[in-house]
């Protein structure tokens, strides 16, 4: 047995160790920084250490024309699941000005087979977990969470205050509501904040068998809203809670939810930047690789009626606006014959609408389906050559806006 005077012997020779192991981590921190420093002003200069060179390149080449407005905008994610925290983590790499993340659940061991939250997390509240990697990534973003479920009264009171004065300068309301929640109790609760408050706002969604999904732009008073087309399974009739048994979990996998918050976050940037076309709908079907778009009038008989008075002053403001003459520049139509040899394939037209497989519902006038699989021919060649249609009628048959 050790005697007191070897043990404080062996106490001080432990404790002189730990100097030393404690020494040398912080040399290295010096040398290797844990955290970067905030950024003042996002710089273009191409060097090593500049986060946003790649990004404020797309100004170089064109394609955005004020890349450095990404740090004004402020976006509520709401969902900080598979898609919402995949969703969170692309803007706050991009440089967003704000995000408000909302969500009640907790991570857990089985959400690894997605991306973002990591085995260690597990037990932590979904926002707090999200928010500490997220601030890592990239201190310059401002983050706001809430970790409570936005359909109970009291909660979804502060959701509507949060939304309308939650900006980056506090007051303002934030710049686009993003739902990436999986449920539709918790859609129809946006929904209904986002009509109240004419905001707008964009839905996302996964099916529970894991291989389609889609986003969608909603503009009050514009588009169709979350209730005047709801998706197919509402649209059926069929109580979502009959889908969810007991026991039986949804599938998910990290590729459709990583391409639906990738489709997600571009429709984002685009519509924030000012760069591209703004999709209304884009629909992913994994199993065909199928991406059908399309748009929706809103529904005047929509069962909200913070819907319906949206609609009516939407309708007002086009009428009192002049009629400006749209001058169109002749764009070419790309044939299949062209240089790199791609297709251009026709999307959904009507008759294909009628001739796509599985049950469709019996829906109301000018409400469709979310997305159907297009019958075989279809598929194989039906080209924007053989219908004998031009792109911009094909266009058009499709928005019918
Ligand atoms: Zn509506």
């Amino acid at each position: 047995m050790a005697t007191v005077e070897e043990l404080k012997l062996r106490v001080r020779e432990l404790e002189n160790e730990l100097i030393k192991c404690k020494q040398k981590q912080s040399a290295m921190e010096d040398a290797h920084p844990l955290y970067r420093q905030k950024i003042d002003k996002m710089s273009a200069e191409v060097v090593d250490s500049n986060p946003y060179s790649r990004l404020m390149a797309l100004k170089r080449m064109g394609i955005v024309d004020d890349y450095e407005k990404i740090r004004t905008y402020t976006v509520a994610v709401v969902g900080v699941g598979g898609v919402g925290s995949v969703t969170a983590e692309m803007l706050t790499r991009c440089g967003i000005g704000k995000l408000l993340l909302f969500d009640y659940d907790k991570v857990e061991l089985a959400n690894m087979n997605r991306l973002f939250f990591q085995p260690h997390q597990a037990g932590l509240s979904k926002v707090e977990a999200a928010e500490h990697t997220l601030r890592n990534i990239n201190p310059d973003v401002s983050f706001e969470t809430h970790n409570y479920n936005i359909t109970t009264m009291e909660n979804f009171t502060h959701f509507m205050d949060r939304i309308s004065h939650g900006g980056l300068e506090e007051g303002k309301p934030v710049d686009l509501v993003l739902s990436c929640v999986d449920n539709f109790e918790a859609r129809m609760a946006i929904n209904q904040a986002c009509n109240e408050l004419g905001q707008i706002w964009m839905e996302s969604g996964v099916s529970e068998n894991a291989v389609s999904g889609h986003i969608q732009l909603i503009i009050p008073g514009e588009t169709a809203c979350f209730a005047c087309a709801p998706p197919l399974v509402v649209a059926a009739n069929i109580d979502e809670k009959t889908l969810k048994r007991e026991g039986v979990c949804a599938a998910s996998l990290p590729t459709t939810m990583g391409v639906v918050a990738g489709i997600l976050v571009q429709n984002v940037l685009k519509y924030l930047l000012k760069f591209g076309t703004v999709s209304y709908y884009l629909g992913y079907n994994a199993m065909q690789d199928f991406f059908p778009t399309m748009a929706m009038k809103p529904n005047p008989q929509c069962n909200d009626r913070h819907c319906r008075r949206q609609q009516e002053e939407y309708k007002k403001k086009e009428a009192e606006r002049p009629t400006v003459e749209v001058v169109q520049e002749e764009e070419d139509v790309v044939h299949e014959d062209n240089e790199w040899g791609i297709e251009l394939v026709s999307e959904v037209t009507d008759a294909e609408l009628q001739a796509a497989s599985g049950p469709v519902p019996d829906l109301p006038e000018g409400i469709t389906v979310a997305f159907t699989i297009p019958s075989e021919e279809a598929a194989d060649g039906d080209t924007v050559e053989e219908t004998e249609q031009s792109l911009e009628e094909l266009m058009a048959q499709m928005k019918k806006l």
